[in-house]
């Protein structure tokens, strides 16, 4: 599955990769296991994936950070959050609601889509949840006829 087209992690990864996106620099595993409420040992596997494919790394004794990749993967990834959830804000979810709800099915929705519906809204600039940023793809490729 190509990474651009937006579904090629799970929305556990996608939750561990905005995290350590959003805490920045290096992040404990630590720090990402009381986050999730989860045991540290599960966290290890899904971290070793994450870096297998290139979106972070090990950095010894601290924890890990993100690659470039990874970097530019998060921001889409983040990106994609707030545009949902600010699409189930403008529908009458509460903002809180609306970042929950998003969270359980952006791991689903491609970049076109999320392009797409970037430009149908006006290119926004504030979401519940932080500021929406835009790129070419979505000031560009977002007008134009599904291809
Ligand atoms: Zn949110
Ligand atoms: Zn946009």
């Amino acid at each position: 599955m190509e990474p651009e087209c937006g579904l090629a992690l799970s929305a556990r990864k996608v939750e561990y990769l905005k995290f350590i996106f959003e805490t920045g620099g290096t992040v404990r595993t630590s720090e990402i296991a009381s986050a999730f409420n989860v045991d540290p040992s599960t966290i290890t596997k899904t971290l070793a994936e994450l870096a297998a494919a290139e979106y972070i790394r090990h950095v010894p004794y601290h924890g890990v950070c993100l690659t470039k990749t990874g970097e530019q993967h998060a921001e889409f990834l983040v990106k994609r959050h707030r545009i949902l959830s600010l699409m189930l804000v403008r529908n009458g979810l509460l903002p809180r609601d609306a970042c929950n709800e998003a969270s359980r099915f952006e791991s689903q929705v491609t970049k076109k889509a999320v392009d797409r519906i970037c430009h149908f809204m006006g290119h926004p600039r504030q979401s519940a949840c932080g500021e929406i940023t835009h790129d070419e793809d979505c000031l560009e490729r977002g007008r134009g006829t599904q291809s």
